[in-house]
């Protein structure tokens, strides 16, 4: 998918992009990347997003969920306001040591592999968001703010 500066991970279910896949793509001999193992952070719920300058500019989305941050990596910038969807595009879970500029969020809704709604505390992105997987591509997510009334 043009655009988007992750491997394409088409031959893989969503159940698969794991730790392991994590593990399996990462050489740490060469990478100061953290190696792939479970962990909880004290509250269990680290939300976190990172405009990542690699060859193409992008934003890393991730929630802690069972021991590892989930992640999500979106083409363009993440939406401010309500009425703005962005392509999410899911890659492996990472480490939890992955996540800096933290903040926290709150399950309000989760369908693995559906949909998650959630609220997010950050420092640039507040407010309630959800995650819808497209019915089209393996791994593309809808990423957007709901508005406060819904
Ligand atoms: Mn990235």
């Amino acid at each position: 998918m043009p655009g988007v500066p992750v491997k394409p991970y088409l031959p893989f279910r969503l159940e698969k992009l794991s730790l392991q896949e994590y593990q399996k793509r990462r050489d740490f001999s060469r990478s100061p990347e953290p190696t792939a193992r479970k962990q909880s952070s004290t509250k269990g719920n680290i939300y976190s997003i990172q405009e990542h300058h690699a060859s193409r500019l992008h934003w890393d989305l991730r929630l802690e969920k069972d021991g590892v941050l989930l992640s999500w990596a979106l083409p363009k910038e993440p939406p401010g306001e309500p009425g703005i969807r962005r392509l999410a595009v899911r890659t492996e879970d990472h480490p939890l040591d992955y996540a800096w500029d933290r903040g926290q969020y709150q399950m309000l809704a989760d369908k693995p592999g559906e949909e998650i709604v959630f609220r997010i505390e950050g420092k640039k992105l507040s407010g309630t968001y959800c995650l819808i997987k497209m019915k089209k591509g393996e791994n593309n997510w809808l990423f957007f703010k709901k508005s406060s009334a819904s």
